[in-house]
């Protein structure tokens, strides 16, 4: 039959014209008002998998909705696309990283294209393209000349399996983020970016992101990690300097029986220098420091130490006490060392427990409290202050007060703040990433690559082995390199960026993508930026937003924006399971978006993927329900083919017509509910799922009423009304059909550039009834109801009202009757 829907050619009719028409091309235009759709970039493994097409779906229901609505919409992609999988390709499979990532590019590229989603390819960015990562290295070195990017040595986290550094937002349970090898310590050179400084600000700035998921900020919020208190001098006789040690609770300083400081700590070889088993414990500390941080971190973990045998002051009390070093002191928090309070910390009373120290109380619940001092763990809480000294029966809250002016007095402390965020290690000893454009120079020193010299490219002939330390390095003609000040012999840094930095500014760049002046063109950052809504998955809520966030306020203060905030809204996709659990390789539980695509089609696959579940909500995988998706499809295609006619000219009232039945009101007055309902749904709420089922309500109606509809020439305006009202409210979701069938109306403008149905407030507007509440036969009250309530529904209204209340005067209810949409009587007694 000709006029059945075959989804392949409507579906390459449309995107070719969209791609001809240019429809998703936008520009700076003041006059509208803009909208800046944004998803975030893929990875270029090679294909599309569930979880980019549902969040491309979602963001392109909400950048066509916008756009009917006349914003002026950017909606841009591109490519996160350097990284480990592609040199481990060329381990693997001999092919070089570069083709592996273009040849991924360009699959990907067409299977988004087949999805039909609205993207101003114009815009198109690439992130493993020197006219990309060239920007990189410009804002490195602006960086590097304010002293954000900076060079030290430090402990890293490193994978053997990766055989590079991980940031410490990569290691994950003490494994590495990618491939889950137990990540070790080692001490290395690195380049870091000094985030820290913009602690205070990235915390500050929450006040701004109140469209963000609650439990985000919050994971934000703690691993930025300020806490106020103290920093306290306890001098150690042994050595040259006394031990600084960060405390949040001075209070319980009476009760710090001995020190602990972490392996890391640059003072453990000192202390241990004097102790006649100074060489086993080298050891235990080598050790120590090689167990991955986090697993360290944990609450859980083991509590290991050694007891140095040197002696520390504790400067309240004067007393000299044993100073240890234990695996559960991390250096990255506060300052690597802590006094140790055991009757007020568990860990401290665990680790004491264990090696038979004294655990001291000082602090007692107050009278009264239901707090249990209880014995076998430490009273962490506040309570009043004993034994301590001239500081005994304060409460704890005025006693920290006293105890810190009383350190800044004596000059054994201070008041400080400290956060648990640390600088950013962006070193990596890897190939396929953006050189970090340093030259090493025995004169000069270290010496930034010219702003004119940029970029330092990836060199092509590399040969990448998968041994130790990175490829470069071993590539003599890119180490080999003059310095740009003196003119003489020196060499070229050979690490490259960790590919978090490309994604920490690639937005910016989607608003000018060609600018060559600079990372891109101020004005048009101006006009586009911020994003209005930033779409992605829930794993990169920390580490990615944080990096963007940081990397946009450093372009501000250089002046290129004037956006401290990239993000003002966020939404976390939810993860696409199947058979309960998330969909992986490992699982063998993937769907391939191809093969959906084949059979079932795009806009069926769009449709089913938003209808099965809210955004931000998990999203179960199952054929049935895009087998249900698609029949609707075909539904909505029959019920337009077969009234086609009531688009054609010459439907007007003929003399002899009957009179339109209650379907025309009932039809338009749905129509008008749908436009609403689908629009805040959209729009306010982010229901993208229950907008659906509201048009499939639609259509529901309209079937049903269809052959009434059909007798007056009303009824057939009214039915033509609502079937445009259908297919436009369908084509944010399933655009193509939507089109398709809107051409077939005989529209001459295509749909995406078609406005918006607009809704009549009035009949929107949900009707009402008068509802009488009779008391055993007598009437007691009336209320106002939406029609078609539920007996059930209508008893809860009645027997809320207050009159009726006093009426059944406490006795027990013994019959309710209802008369739907009129009528609720109550027999009582
Ligand atoms: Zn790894
Ligand atoms: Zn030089």
């Amino acid at each position: 039959m000709k006029d059945s829907f075959n989804f392949e050619d409507v579906e390459r009719k449309w995107q070719k014209v969209w791609a001809e028409e240019r429809v998703f091309e936008v520009h700076e235009d003041p006059s509208k008002q803009k909208y800046y759709l944004l998803e975030m970039y893929p990875y270029p493994s090679g294909r599309i998998h569930m979880g980019h097409v549902r969040n491309y779906s979602i963001g392109d229901v909400i950048a066509r909705y916008k756009s009917m609505n006349g914003l002026n919409v950017v909606h841009p992609i591109g490519w996160d696309a350097l990284g480990m999988p592609a040199e481990n390709a060329a381990i693997k499979h001999g092919v070089h990283p570069r083709k592996w990532t273009l040849d991924n590019v360009a699959a990907m590229r067409s299977q988004l294209k087949k999805m039909g989603f609205g993207y101003d390819w114009s815009r198109e960015v690439n992130s493993c393209l020197p006219d990309y990562y060239k920007w990189n290295q410009w804002i490195f070195l602006k960086m590097f000349e304010r002293g954000l990017a900076f060079r030290k040595e430090s402990w890293v986290n490193w994978c053997s399996q990766c055989r590079t550094v991980l940031a410490n937002e990569q290691v994950v349970g003490g494994g590495c983020w990618r491939c889950d090898t137990p990540v070790i310590k080692k001490k290395m050179e690195q380049w870091f970016l000094k985030i820290t400084d913009y602690a205070e600000e990235l915390l500050s700035g929450h006040a701004m992101l109140g469209k963000w998921p609650e439990y985000v900020l919050l994971m934000q919020k703690n691993w930025i990690g300020k806490s106020r208190g103290v920093m306290i001098d306890f001098p150690v006789p042994s050595l040259a300097r006394p031990v600084q040690v960060f405390t949040t609770r001075i209070d319980t300083i009476y009760g710090a029986t001995f020190l602990v400081i972490s392996p890391e700590h640059p003072m453990a070889e000192d202390l241990i220098a004097a102790s006649p088993g100074r060489e086993e414990f080298k050891a235990w500390i080598a050790k120590a420091v090689a167990e991955a941080r986090i697993k360290r971190g944990f609450g859980d973990a083991e509590k290991e130490g050694i007891d140095t045998g040197a002696r520390a002051v504790n400067p309240f009390t004067g007393e000299s006490i044993p100073v240890w070093i234990a695996n559960y002191v991390l250096m990255d928090y506060g300052t690597g060392a802590i006094m140790a309070v055991p009757a007020h910390d568990q860990r401290d009373y665990e680790f004491a427990q264990k090696y038979g120290l004294w655990i001291k109380p000082v602090i007692v619940p107050e009278e009264g409290s239901a707090e249990d001092a209880g014995e076998g763990k430490a009273f962490e809480s506040y309570g009043r202050l004993q034994d301590s000294g001239p500081f005994t029966g304060l409460r704890c809250e005025e006693a920290m007060d006293k105890m810190e002016a009383y350190a800044e007095e004596k000059r054994i402390g201070r008041r400080s703040t400290t956060f648990r965020l640390r600088d950013w290690g962006i070193s990596r000893q890897r190939y396929w990433g953006t050189p970090i454009p340093i030259i090493y120079c025995p004169k000069c020193g270290t010496v930034g690559v010219p702003y004119e010299d940029l970029p330092v490219e990836i060199p092509h002939d590399v040969a990448i082995t998968g041994e130790e330390g990175s490829p470069l390095e071993r590539l003599e003609s890119f180490v080999r390199t003059t310095c740009p000040r003196c003119g003489g012999e020196a060499r070229r840094e050979t690490d490259t960026m960790d590919t978090f930095v490309d994604s920490s500014w690639y937005f910016f760049r989607y608003t000018s993508p060609r600018e060559e002046i600079l990372p891109f063109r101020p004005e048009a950052a101006k006009y586009w930026l911020p994003v209005d809504l930033y779409i992605g998955g829930v794993e990169h809520a920390i580490l990615h937003l944080i990096y963007a966030r940081f990397f946009t306020k450093v372009l501000r203060d250089l002046g290129l924006t004037e956006v401290g905030e990239p993000f003002p809204h966020y939404l976390a996709q939810g993860m696409v399971t199947k058979d309960g659990s998330v969909m992986s390789k490992s699982k063998g539980n993937i769907v391939d978006p191809d093969e959906i695509l084949k059979k079932f089609g795009a806009d069926a696959l769009r449709l089913f993927i938003i209808f099965a579940s809210p955004p931000d909500r998990e999203f179960a995988w199952a054929e049935e329900g895009l087998e249900g998706s698609s029949r609707f499809l075909v539904r909505v295609w029959k019920i337009v083919h077969e009234n086609l006619d009531v688009f054609a000219d010459g439907a007007s009232r003929l003399p002899n017509d009957p009179p339109a039945g209650e379907s025309v009101g009932r039809v338009l007055r749905k129509m008008h509910q749908t436009i609403k309902k689908v629009g805040e749904d959209i729009e306010v709420r982010f229901h993208l799922n229950t907008a659906v089922s509201s048009i499939m309500e639609l259509y529901n109606l309209l079937r049903k009423d269809m052959a009434a509809l059909r007798q007056s020439a009303e009824g057939k305006a009214a039915l033509r009304s609502a079937l445009e009202a259908l297919v436009q409210l369908l084509s944010p979701f399933s655009p193509h059909i939507a089109e398709e069938l809107w051409e077939k109306m005989g529209h001459a403008e295509i749909l995406i550039r078609t406005p918006w149905p607009a809704f009549d407030p009035a009949l929107a507007r949900e009707e009402t009834v008068t509802i009488v509440v009779q008391v055993n036969g007598k009437v007691r009250d009336k209320f106002e109801a939406v029609r078609e309530l539920t007996e059930k529904e209508l008893e809860v209204k009645a027997l809320r009202l207050p009159k009726v209340q006093a009426a059944l005067d406490g006795k027990p209810v013994r019959k309710v009757i209802c008369v739907k949409d009129k009528l609720v009587s109550i027999v009582v007694g």
